[in-house]
């Protein structure tokens, strides 16, 4: 029933996106439900790498891009995997992808995510103080790696000039200072470059839960149905679920890489496909880390965390439902095996998620054209851990009319619509930061 004078919110997705956007909706006094036909973290959030990348500032689609993946695509080992039979879904992605690589693009996405990730770290230990398990979070620095030093070019490469430039310490660790960081490593290994600060959760499943077990505490509810669509009706929008009718004054779709099952028949014309990735889990691998370590040029990362020492990689581009194709979890097993000589690596636990990838590597976060009440907030990509807690911010200011120190041009829904006019309402407005 709804409680007398409160306005209501419904988000659509229990994963860290929709967690966070909940909890702070309910900070400023929203009556919020959550509808997920899963439990909290039980989609892609379940089973990331753990990074709170503060310092990510490096898009996908950077200039060069096309004669890396052509020479990935061709690679069986490869960390790109297009799924030919997705190809109707992925064409015009992959075209948007191909626009966005270019520097004035990647520049200004630079800024966009360094606005959106800066304060990651500090939102989720905020957070995870909060929701009482502090453990969780813990402050790290990324290992970049690779076995060929020209892989790691601080001085002269775009992605190392961009994260300097926005404030990223880094320092090149050759040779004995690589293996004395991290001994662990293989010998192989020849360069490693330490950036940082950033943090890392030592499970990004129970994180989640904790933060949706907070929001519970709080006074919200968690209602498990399918959403099978939206009915906007003037100020109330209506939903039909598995478990019936509801209504609230406001929507946020934060339902990951199945956002637009809900928004596309509202009009939304957003390329947003699912940058499907793989890991495998090791629980008893015998070596932990001092960094959470990215493999320059397989790009991989591998994170300690509670359960083990976890191998998280690929990007298959396809649709979100499709089988997983466990070879691609083979690759990254050959690939760890090979990282670490001497760790117990004889079997792990298995998982694929469908990263909700937007061509630009910048998430929707905004209303609905058309319609003011509906909110989406997804396509993360890589980086959806990172921005779950200011994401949340975000939203709860646009639905509460708050101002915003922040531009909110870069993140608007319909930045890819050919037809689309400038939206006053997602404007840059100084005043109040979010
Ligand atoms: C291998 C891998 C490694 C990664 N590593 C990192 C990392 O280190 N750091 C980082 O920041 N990010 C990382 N990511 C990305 C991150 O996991 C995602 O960006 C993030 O989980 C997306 O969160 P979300 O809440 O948008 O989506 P999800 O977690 O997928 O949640 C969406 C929810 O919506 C629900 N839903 C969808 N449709 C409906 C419907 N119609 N009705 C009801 N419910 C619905 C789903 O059941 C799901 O629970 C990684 C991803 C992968 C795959």
């Amino acid at each position: 029933m709804r409680s007398a004078g409160r306005q209501r919110a419904i988000v659509i997705g229990a994963g860290i996106v929709g967690v966070c956007s909940a909890i702070e909706l309910q900070r400023r006094g929203w009556a919020v439900t959550i509808v997920d036909r899963l439990a909290p973290g039980e989609g892609c959030s379940f089973g990331n790498a753990g990074i709170l990348a503060a310092q990510a500032v490096v898009p996908v689609a950077m200039p060069g891009i096309e004669s890396e993946a052509v020479s990935m695509l061709l690679d069986p080992e490869s960390p790109l995997v297009v799924r030919w039979g997705s190809l109707p879904w992925t064409a015009r992605w992959l075209w948007k992808f191909r626009q966005a690589a270019n520097l004035p693009r990647v520049v200004a996405t630079a800024d966009a995510m360094k606005a959106l990730y800066g304060t990651s770290l500090e939102l989720h230990e905020a957070l995870s103080r909060q929701a009482g398990v502090q453990d969780l979070v813990r402050p790290t620095r990324y290992l970049y790696i690779a076995r060929d030093p020209a892989k790691l070019d601080v001085e002269n490469g775009l992605s190392w000039r961009l994260r300097r430039e926005r404030g990223a310490e880094i320092e090149v660790l050759d040779g004995e200072a690589l293996h004395e960081a991290e001994p662990e490593l293989s010998r192989e290994y020849k360069r490693g470059v330490r950036l940082g600060p950033i943090g890392y959760t030592l499970s990004p499943f129970r994180l989640t839960q904790s933060y949706a077990a907070l929001f519970q505490r709080e006074g919200g509810r968690i209602v498990r149905a399918e959403v099978r669509a939206l009915r906007p009706a003037g100020a109330v929008t209506g939903l039909e679920t598995s478990a019936g009718q509801m209504a609230a004054e406001t929507i946020v779709i934060a339902a990951g890489s199945w956002s637009l099952d809900l928004a596309r028949p509202l009009g939304l014309k957003l390329p947003l496909i699912a940058e499907r990735g793989y890991h495998v889990t090791y629980a008893d691998p015998g070596i932990s880390l001092n960094h959470v370590l990215s493999e320059a040029e397989r790009h991989f990362a591998v994170t300690s965390m509670e359960m083990g020492l976890r191998v998280a990689g690929t990007e298959e581009l396809g649709r979100a439902d499709d089988p997983p194709a466990w070879r691609r979890a083979e690759v990254l097993e050959r690939q760890a095996r090979a990282m670490f000589p001497r760790a117990n690596l004889s079997s792990g636990s298995r998982w694929m998620g469908p990263r909700p990838g937007t061509p630009d590597s910048l998430p929707a976060i905004g209303p609905l054209p058309g319609h003011p009440n509906i909110l989406i907030a997804a396509g993360h990509g890589h980086l959806g851990l990172t921005g779950g807690p200011n994401t949340g911010r975000i939203v709860a200011a646009i639905a509460s009319g708050e101002r915003l120190n922040l531009d909110l041009a870069p993140y608007a829904p319909d930045r890819f619509d050919p037809t689309k006019k400038p939206d006053v309402a997602v404007a840059f407005i100084p005043g109040k930061t979010a």
